[in-house]
Order: C-alpha cells, then structure tokens, then sequence
C-alpha cells in the first residue's frame, strides 16, 4: 500500500473548501488529527468559524440557480466524470482514510472507496430518473401534474466512523436533484471529504454547489443548522446531537433528514446454521471495529443453540488480528480515537459488575499499546435493561444472550429506543417472514448482517430517526414536490364560484 498518507503537505492550503478551492479556517480553535493507530498528529487544521460557514452557505447560495436548472443529463454527466476520478484516486483515497480513521486498508480499500465510486455510478444515472406523477385530469375541468424541484442549499453534517461515504451519501442525492450543499464532517475526520469536494471540482461540478467547512459542532454544526439561506438540514450522527439539531432546524422550519443511532439485534433461531451465524456475528459486530450503526451489537440466541454459539463466536473473536491498519494482513485497527477507545472499556468495566466477560474486555498491550485498540470482546448474562444491553457503545463489544419463544425473541429485538437494522437467522421461511414484518428496523437482513447496496435505502425507525440515504428513496429528502394546476375550461364564471357568488342556475 506504500506510504501514509502525507495529510500536511496536501492540505497545506487550509482545511475548508469554500467556492472550488481551499482556504483555511477562521476560528480561533485549531483541531489536530491524529492517527489513533499511532498517536502521532497527521494535520492541524484551524477550524472553521461562523462566517466561513456564512461564506460557504453564500457560495452554496451563488451556485444555486444554474446547477438547478442544468439539466438532468448535464448533472449526471459530471457526476460519471466524478466516479471516474474517484476511481483514479482510489488508492490515495484509502490511505487518507485509513489513517484518519485507523481501518484496515483492506476494509478502506475492499468497502469505503469502491462503495464510494458505486454510489457515485448510481446517482448519476438517478439523477437522469427524477420525476413527478404522471399528469391526470383528476378533476373535469383542469389538468394537474407534479413537479419535483430542488430545495436550495442543504446544510449536512456527518460523523467519523465512515468519513467518505458519509460525505458521498450526504453530497450525491443533494446534487444529483439540483441543490447545492455546505457539508460539515466531524472535526477527527475532515480529510476525504475535503477529498471528495476537490474531485468534484476536477470532475467539472461548478464551484459553490459542493462546500466543505470542518468545524465544531457547536460553532459550525449549530450555526449551518440555524442558517436562514440553508433550506434542508441532513444530519448523521447520534441520537443525543440529532435532538440538538432538530430543534435547531425546527425554529427555522427547516426540512430535516435525521440518521442517528443504533443497537441492531441478530436473532438466531434454532433451526438456524450454527457455524454461518457465527461467523456472521463475528464479522457483524467487529466491522470498522464495531464502529458502525448497523453493526450487530445485541445476540439474541435460541437456548438449544446458545453454548454452542458462544462458545464458537468467542473462539472465532480470538483469531482476528489486531495491527497496524496499513498492514494488509490487519483484520482490525484500533478506534477512532483514544477517547472513543476508553468510552468503550468504560461499559465493559461497568458491565463487569452485571454480566461476565467471556472473551475480550482488554486494551491490548505491547506494539499496540500507542495506539487506541480495544480487543474483541464478547458479554453474556447482563440483563435486558442493562447499559451494556441498550446503549450504544460503538465499539468492538457483542452482547450475547438466549431466548426460548420466538415471541420473546421479537419482544427483546425491538425492546430498545433504536431502530436502525436488524438479522434475523433461520432456515424456516415462516419465522424469516415474521421477523422481517414485526422487527421494527429500516433494514432487516435474513441470514447475513451489514451488506448494502447503492439501489436500497438505509435509514432507521423510532430513535433511530427519519429518511433515508442511498438509493432512489433519498430524492423524497432531497427534493419538494409542486402541484401544477391548468384550468382546461376558459371561462371566466367557473362552476365552483358558486360559493362566492351565490346560486347563478
Ligand atoms: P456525533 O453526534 O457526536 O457527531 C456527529 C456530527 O455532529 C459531527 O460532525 C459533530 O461535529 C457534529 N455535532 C456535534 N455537536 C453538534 C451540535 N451541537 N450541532 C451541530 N452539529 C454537531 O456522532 P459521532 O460520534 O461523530 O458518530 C457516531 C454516531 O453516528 C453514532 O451514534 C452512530 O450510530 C451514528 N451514525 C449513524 C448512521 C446512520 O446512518 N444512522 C451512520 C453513521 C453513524
């Protein structure tokens, strides 16, 4: 894979993307991003102010009323330009991201950048499907018909754990429908998005309709949200900062597209294949070293099956190889950050008290112990109302735990706040059925766990939140809906005047 990714020199112009280009931050706080494999510092970066927010939202402004009206064939013509760049960069991009992040280059290089260039692929060709309703004389004397139009500028704000994928998701629906975007990344991962807005340019997308500002939340988070000229808000990240967020955008009547939290259950019934669902649990709850929102974190096994399961999902856990991500035999990097690494070892400690550690539970020592690694951890007996059992830990870290009925097991499935994803395994095409109907998730897969695709929606239920990312389904966030209304009669006196103008038979 060759060298880190050299962060200083590429970026040395700045770390905001304002109008095409780079310039740097007006905020009095910088932020220093640092490899969580290694401690060392990568790039510090100042972070963006109010009024670089203000002049990004004025570019995203300026850029508005021709990219909305090109047309639908000139939008995905440099949006095809844009996967072929990507594509060219496709190696640097997963060095960028494995070090920001700490992922195995083979999971940057497998999943974060070809699902990157494939979503890209996909909304240029979506963007050439946009459409209303077929127009209809719904009453006699007129014709209606729906137009789809672009809302204006989109004010996004994206998390850590998927940095370039959560900015192609947040960017691609935008402006495949006509809007402009500023996009706020977290401040710990502000590189590939930087990235991604740079290739935008070089694919040819004019500039102010992709801005990137990397801020704080609560400088630059809170003033994108609260912007008068932002007419959308889109927002990922967790449950407790997308509360924040709503009710920012809701005293500015915004639009709101919310993807926050996530405790997906994986329910293994007893006529299921014991070696695929343990396996599937391992690869579910360890991927992005758990640090994903449709990871499997909660194991609800059928009794026949639950020794076994645990007994096998822990040998399994033991032979993943923690290491340096940019090793391409590493299985497993270390968290995002030193703190999100404690956070974690936190609920496991907490748990101790509860539950029992059957594998896991440690911070790895020896050539690891600079960076923020956790070892994979698997927890049996904590009871259903435990911290460990409802909250999000965003860590390697499964709950297992059994079930006899399968009325007990869609009760435990759905008995938290969350409704992001869920799995349900067995060969019994009934039980399948029933857990796709009663499992309350916006993705339920049968007998895997985490695999999506450009043409599907992700979005959660309940807690979870509301809209969808990816897929045709995401033009519902991204774009209004008008009804036009032709009268076909031309008469002045219509018929329904009857209510102004009294009895004229
Ligand atoms: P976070 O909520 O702490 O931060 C997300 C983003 O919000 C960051 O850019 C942050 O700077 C910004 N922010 C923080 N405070 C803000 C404020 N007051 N106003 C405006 N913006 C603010 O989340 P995180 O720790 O970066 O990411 C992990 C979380 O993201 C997890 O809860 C995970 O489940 C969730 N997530 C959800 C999805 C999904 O599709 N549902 C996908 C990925 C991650």
């Amino acid at each position: 894979m060759g060298n880190r990714f050299q962060a200083k020199d590429r970026f040395a112009d700045g770390a905001q993307y304002v109008d095409g280009r780079l310039r740097p931050g007006t905020s009095d706080a910088s932020h220093t991003v640092v490899d969580p494999a290694t401690g060392e510092d990568v790039l510090t970066y100042q972070l963006a102010s109010a009024a670089d927010v203000d002049a990004a939202v004025a570019a995203a402004r300026r850029a508005f009323p021709a990219w909305s009206a090109a047309t639908p064939g000139e939008r995905a013509e440099v949006l095809h330009r844009l996967a072929g760049v990507l594509g060219e960069r496709a190696e640097e991009f997963a060095r960028a991201e494995s070090l920001q992040c700490g992922k195995p280059v083979k999971l940057s290089t497998e999943f974060d950048v070809p699902g990157t260039i494939d979503n890209t692929a996909f909304f240029a060709g979506a963007a050439r499907h946009l459409q209303g309703q077929a127009a209809g004389e719904y009453s006699g004397d007129h014709t209606s018909y729906v137009r789809r139009e672009a809302i204006g500028v989109v004010g996004s704000i994206a998390p850590w754990n998927y940095p370039l994928q959560m900015a192609a998701w947040k960017i691609l629906p935008a402006v495949a429908a006509g809007n402009t975007i500023v996009l706020k990344p977290a401040e710990l991962t502000p590189l590939t998005s930087l990235m991604f807005a740079q290739a935008a340019t070089e694919a040819g997308i004019p500039d102010g309709v992709v801005n990137i500002v990397t801020g704080a939340g609560r400088e630059a988070g809170e003033h994108l949200v609260g912007h008068p000229d932002v007419a959308m808000t889109s927002f990922t990240g967790s449950t407790g900062v997308g509360k924040r967020v709503a009710e920012l955008a809701t005293a500015t009547v915004k639009r709101l597209h919310l993807e926050l939290g996530g405790k997906a259950p994986f329910v293994v019934f007893a006529d299921a294949d014991l070696e695929a669902a343990a396996q599937g649990a391992v690869a579910a709850s360890l991927i992005n070293t758990g640090q994903d929102c449709t990871a499997a974190t909660r194991a609800y096994v059928q009794r026949p099956l639950f020794d076994a399961f645990v007994a096998r999902v822990a040998e399994l856990m033991r032979t993943v190889r923690l290491g340096d991500p940019f090793d391409p035999a590493t299985d497993l990097g270390p968290l995002v950050s030193h703190a999100q690494r404690d956070r974690v070892a936190g609920f496991v400690e907490r748990a101790r008290a509860y539950a029992t550690v059957v594998t896991g539970g440690e911070i790895p020592g020896g050539a690891l112990a600079a960076g923020a690694y956790y070892a994979p951890t698997l927890i049996t007996g904590a009871p259903q109302d435990s911290e460990i059992v409802q909250s999000e830990i965003f860590g390697p870290v499964l709950v297992a735990l059994p079930f006899d009925t399968d009325d007990e097991a869609i009760a435990l499935a759905n008995d938290t706040p969350y409704g992001l994803a869920a799995s349900a395994w067995t060969r019994d095409v009934y039980r399948a059925g029933r857990a796709t109907r009663e499992i309350k998730a916006g993705c339920v897969w049968v007998n895997d766990h985490i695999p999506i695709i450009s043409e599907m929606p992700h979005g959660g239920y309940k807690a979870s939140g509301f809209g969808k990312d990816m897929s045709a389904y995401s033009f519902e966030e991204y774009t209004q809906v008008k009804h036009v209304m032709y009268d076909n009669t031309a008469v002045a006196a219509k018929d329904w005047h009857r209510t102004i103008f009294g009895d004229r038979s």
